[in-house]
């Protein structure tokens, strides 16, 4: 396949925000593809070279690819420079000088093929001499390219390549394209992606064998499953009552949640969240685990927390997200915030599979898997059946230091859900009991620019919260409070690559900041309460018509969420169940679907 068709699509895709008009073009872009050109389609139109776990990186700063650009037009750098900073965009910088290049007779035509293997071998240039080395594969790719692909390739590098298709409008696509597109073989493909996380892997089986044949993939050491996520309730009344009166309560650890991979042998692999591995930065654990685990190979999830080994305590989780990028000193790191894993889920035990038992089976398999050692241990768990039960519970969770419960159900059928929020675990933290004090995790998608001690810098951030539903990202407060000097001058560098000349297509807002930024980096927030509001985009019109909700009184906790992609940021349903929830708390008397009466 040649680059040009798949370039071609990406300015079809960057003209439209609509997800059905996506997922046709995408369909007309795929159907003739076959491995391995299907896989490369993929994960190029999503800005990667392999699945997102591999952590495939090219490692191409700003000023290395504008050199790039400059020496395959055959212009100085300041020409690029000042060209990029008119146009906001150094793939359109490039596209426009390369018309020139370009006319004096490309060579070969670029394929998808031959893309995917120079970008990754721009990824792969390690050591020195590796920087001279990005340059020039970069700069042979774009002589041969037309000033079309050179725009998107350029894009590619720089991390800026954001054509808007996300995981879900792919997997749609796949299902229509190499399906019937029915409900069911869409829910086949996302089933197999959950469990691989590696959508070339799916998209090759699919062509190859069938929506059937998807069954053959299978969760593997080495390839983390998509987290099962959680919902929430107001109290813990209701959270009983989504559960038939009866649940699992474990203490709710604030830390960073930990997918560990231990094989039979070979090293333990870890992965966050957002199935970025981190091994490296949790040695203690990697070399701990093996003696944790009594049949290898094993897939546990567990909550990483800074502890004081001394007395056993947990620490406040910001202790730990020091740690976190910490490539250096992690010896001394590693001795004065020593953490803990407390492990709640287990997967894959002795090698065979067990997301698909229920709850209690897992639950039984992880206490007879686990023989705990200092740093591994048992998420501590209590079966109850009533209120009072509860919240004694939860009581002495807090007082242990947890952030409050997560209650998961007992029932048949209650298996591991892969990369799905449902209520089959519910959270309730503590800040519940105090009116509305639970953080909320939003999407920067602006800036504005500051005054006084903060000019020449920004002084408040446009934040969203994520609508899946409709894949928009919907304002609810600017925020300019909560940060200290050192999160002052972190930010604007964090936000950088997210800056954006007009506002993202996937982003709705009744304000306009100075700075569009798309939507990437999450800030946590707390505030006083939330409030409809006529400006604000969140959850629109469910409250109110053509009103959304907002929140009073933003302040940023100081905890910036990289363990959470923008989609994965509080969604519009979860705030408004939390307007609704802290509705309910003022006036008990109100139905709780209803605002307060005057
Ligand atoms: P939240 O990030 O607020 O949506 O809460 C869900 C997160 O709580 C999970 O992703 C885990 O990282 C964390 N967590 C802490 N303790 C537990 C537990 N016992 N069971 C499941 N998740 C837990």
């Amino acid at each position: 396949m040649r680059f040009t068709e798949l370039a071609e699509a990406y300015e079809r895709l960057e003209a439209t925000s609509k997800r059905l008009e996506m997922r046709a073009i995408l369909v007309e872009l795929i159907r003739p593809l076959r491995p391995p050109d299907l896989a490369h389609a993929l994960f190029l139109s999503q800005g990667m070279l392999r699945p997102e776990y591999e952590g495939v990186e090219l490692g191409v700063a700003d000023s290395l690819a504008r050199r790039a650009v400059a020496a395959a037009a055959g212009v100085d750098e300041s020409t690029v420079g000042k060209r990029t900073k008119a146009s906001g965009d150094l793939g359109t910088t490039a596209s426009e000088l390369l018309v020139a290049v370009h006319r004096l007779g490309p060579e070969e035509p670029l394929t998808v093929a031959d893309a995917t293997r120079e970008l990754t071998r721009i990824a792969e240039a390690k050591g020195p001499g590796s920087q001279e080395a990005k340059v020039q594969i970069l700069v042979d790719l774009l002589v041969r390219a037309t000033p079309l692909e050179a725009k998107f390739l350029v894009r590619f590098v720089l991390g800026t390549l954001r054509v808007g298709v996300r995981e879900m409008t792919i997997l749609d696509a796949l299902a229509e394209a190499f399906a019937d597109g029915s409900k069911d073989a869409r829910a086949k493909v996302e089933a197999a992606f959950n469990l691989s996380s590696d959508l070339g892997l799916v998209a090759g089986v699919l062509v190859e064998r069938g929506v059937e044949g998807l069954a053959s993939i299978e969760l593997e050491i080495g390839r983390p499953i998509r987290p099962m996520l959680a919902e929430r309730e107001p109290d813990l009344s209701s959270v009983l009552a989504r559960m038939d009166g009866r649940a699992a309560l474990e203490v709710k650890y604030d830390g960073l949640r930990v997918q560990a991979h231990v094989p039979r042998r070979g090293p333990v692999r870890l992965f966050s969240r957002r199935l970025e591995e981190i091994s490296a930065q949790f040695p203690e654990l990697t070399a701990e685990l093996p003696l944790a685990i009594r049949d290898t190979p094993a897939i546990i999830e567990g909550e990483c927390v800074p502890v004081d080994l001394d007395t056993g305590e947990i620490l406040p989780f910001q202790e730990v997200s020091r740690r976190r990028g910490r490539k250096h000193d992690l010896a001394r790191v590693q001795e004065e915030v020593p953490v803990c894993l407390f492990a709640f889920e287990v997967l894959l035990a002795g090698g065979t599979p067990v997301y698909g038992r229920s709850f209690p089976e897992r639950r039984a398999l992880l206490e007879g898997l686990l023989k705990p050692t200092e740093r591994v241990r048992l998420a501590v768990q209590e079966v109850v059946h009533d209120v009072p039960a509860a919240t004694r519970f939860f009581e002495e969770a807090v007082a242990a230091g947890g952030e409050g419960v997560m209650a998961k159900s007992l029932k048949e059928g209650s298996a591991y859900r892969a990369g799905a929020r449902g209520y089959w675990w519910i959270k309730y933290k503590r800040e519940y009991t105090v009116g509305l004090s639970d953080s909320i995790d939003g999407v920067v998608v602006g800036g504005f620019h500051g005054r006084g001690r903060r000019a020449g810098r920004f002084g408040a951030y446009l934040l969203a919260v994520y609508d899946p539903a409709r894949d928009r990202f919907e304002t609810f407060c600017k925020v300019g409070t909560g940060f200290d000097d050192a999160a002052l001058a972190e930010m604007p560098q964090r936000l950088a690559p997210f800056e954006t000349p007009a506002r993202p297509p996937s982003v709705e807002s009744g304000l306009t900041p100075d700075q569009w930024m798309r939507p990437g980096l999450v800030l946590e927030v707390r505030g006083a309460e939330l409030t409809v509001s006529p400006i604000h985009r969140a959850a629109i019109g469910a409250v109110r018509a053509e009103a959304g909700l907002a929140l009073r009184f933003p302040r940023f906790t100081g905890r910036i969420r990289d363990d959470k992609g923008p989609t994965e940021a509080t969604t519009s349903a979860e705030l408004l169940r939390m307007y609704r929830s802290q509705v309910r708390q003022a006036s008990p008397k109100d139905p709780p679907t209803g605002p307060a009466s005057p």
